[in-house]
């Protein structure tokens, strides 16, 4: 397996060291650019295989907060030309029941890619599900063996939302090898993937989660802040260094309004560049799934012999 590898070219890297009123980090536009080159792809993959890849989408319970988050995904899915549904379970499914139809779709060869939406009912144990899922088709890198892969620097499947913040940095030009990071944000599918992914851009990188002392000390001394704590309001300008480079993982609801982690009024006055929530993270998190998946279905699925084409005209992502 190929050590280090990233799915897009490294873009050249601008210093950012100036705080004159932040540039806005927009995920929107790169988003749009990773589904028209996604598009490209399904179609090459439908015409050489004889079907479009497929995904699945697991969903307990039909009041799940999750749904906007799931028609997002379809909708996206239908746009680039990828056969994509979802497998509705009731609210009181048992484990069993929710793990036996994730086997279902390991074994069924026209699904490339299974996403299983959380949170899950309390009721289900969480880990007998993730390791239900057929690691190939673990398209949002939560299975153990992906989580693993990233943290040995190998090429698994990332979770989505941590490659897009790290991804989103990229692709703006914006250096991470040697600077100083903070990470607000532990979790298993978000913080902790987001600072193992800035360790491979060879960042320097502080994990800091509810427990830690001097949190303004800790961001105070970062040139990169990626905020992943579901706290709306938790980082302000006051905390950061002139010129850090913000990116605000967050997504809460307060007043009706989606806003980030991050203070963005006073973030914004001191920052260089900072991601807007909504229109960050976010698009891109949901372009960057569809490329995961057409990753996995092009590793998967057999080509035919009668149209197989000679190896080296078929890039192996
Ligand atoms: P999570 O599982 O609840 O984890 C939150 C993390 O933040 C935990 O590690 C927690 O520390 C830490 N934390 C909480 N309060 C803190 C505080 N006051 N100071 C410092 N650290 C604190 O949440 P998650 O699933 O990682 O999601 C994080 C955020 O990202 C949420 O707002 C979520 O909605 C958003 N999100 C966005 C996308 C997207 O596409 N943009 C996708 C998924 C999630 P402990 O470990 O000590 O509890």
């Amino acid at each position: 397996m190929a050590r280090h590898a990233n799915p897009f070219p490294r873009p050249s890297v601008p210093e950012v060291t100036a705080a004159s009123g932040a540039r806005l980090l927009e995920g929107g536009a790169i988003a749009e650019e990773i589904r028209t080159a996604v598009a490209e792809d399904v179609a090459t993959f439908t015409a050489a295989r004889g079907r479009p890849p497929g995904l699945r989408v697991v969903i307990v319970g039909k009041d799940a907060p999750s749904t906007v988050y799931l028609e997002r995904i379809l909708r996206g899915c239908a746009k680039v030309g990828i056969d994509a549904g979802f497998v509705e379970l009731e609210g009181e499914a048992t484990g069993t029941r929710v793990t036996s139809t994730v086997r279902e779709l390991n074994k069924d060869g026209s699904v490339d890619g299974v996403i299983v939406q959380m949170p899950l009912p309390p009721t289900i144990r969480l880990r007998a599900v993730i390791d239900a899922i057929d690691p190939a088709k673990d398209i949002d890198g939560i299975h153990p063996l992906n989580a693993g892969l990233l943290r040995l620097g190998y090429d698994g499947f990332l979770p989505a939302t941590a490659h897009a913040a790290v991804e989103i940095l990229r692709r703006s030009g914006i250096g991470i090898e040697g600077r100083d990071a903070v990470v607000i944000g532990r979790s298993a599918v978000v913080g902790m993937p987001a600072a193992f992914l800035l360790v491979r851009e060879d960042a320097t990188v502080t994990v800091c989660h509810s427990r830690t002392r001097d949190l303004a000390g800790h961001v105070r001394r970062a040139e990169i802040v990626v905020v992943a704590a579901g706290v709306p309001g938790l980082v302000t300008g006051q905390m950061l260094r002139p010129g850090a480079v913000v990116v605000d993982v967050g997504i809460n609801v307060v007043d009706g309004r989606i806003v980030g982690d991050v203070d963005f009024a006073s973030a914004r006055e001191v920052a260089s560049a900072i991601t807007p929530v909504p229109g960050g993270v976010g698009p891109l998190t949901n372009a960057l799934l569809l490329t995961h998946l057409i990753r996995a279905a092009e590793r998967q699925a057999p080509v035919p012999p009668s149209i197989a084409q000679p190896a080296h005209s078929r890039g192996d992502r």
